[in-house]
């Protein structure tokens, strides 16, 4: 068990930061050495790893074009002047 150099619990606290990529090269790698030895969490983490990041995708292709912004928002408009 020592062999590992951050316990699940461990790693699972830095699992937000190690997502949004704040952590530092040597926590990044600290993180990743956990998962290839952990099954579990090499599990748990890669499911949230990939639910995150197709979620961070699709808000940048939501958030690149201008006309959709607009659209939204022309929208949200009409709705609250239609509930008066
Ligand atoms: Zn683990």
């Amino acid at each position: 068990m020592s062999a590992n150099r951050l316990t699940c619990e461990e790693a699972f606290r830095r699992l937000d930061d190690y997502l949004d990529r704040e952590l530092g090269p040597g926590e990044t790698a600290e993180v990743r050495r956990h998962l290839e030895v952990c099954a579990m969490c090499a599990g748990e983490f890669g499911i949230e790893a990939e639910v995150l990041d197709a979620v961070r995708e699709k808000l940048r292709r939501i958030a690149a074009p201008p006309d959709l912004m607009a659209a939204i928002s022309a929208k949200l408009a009409a709705a609250r002047q239609s509930e008066g």
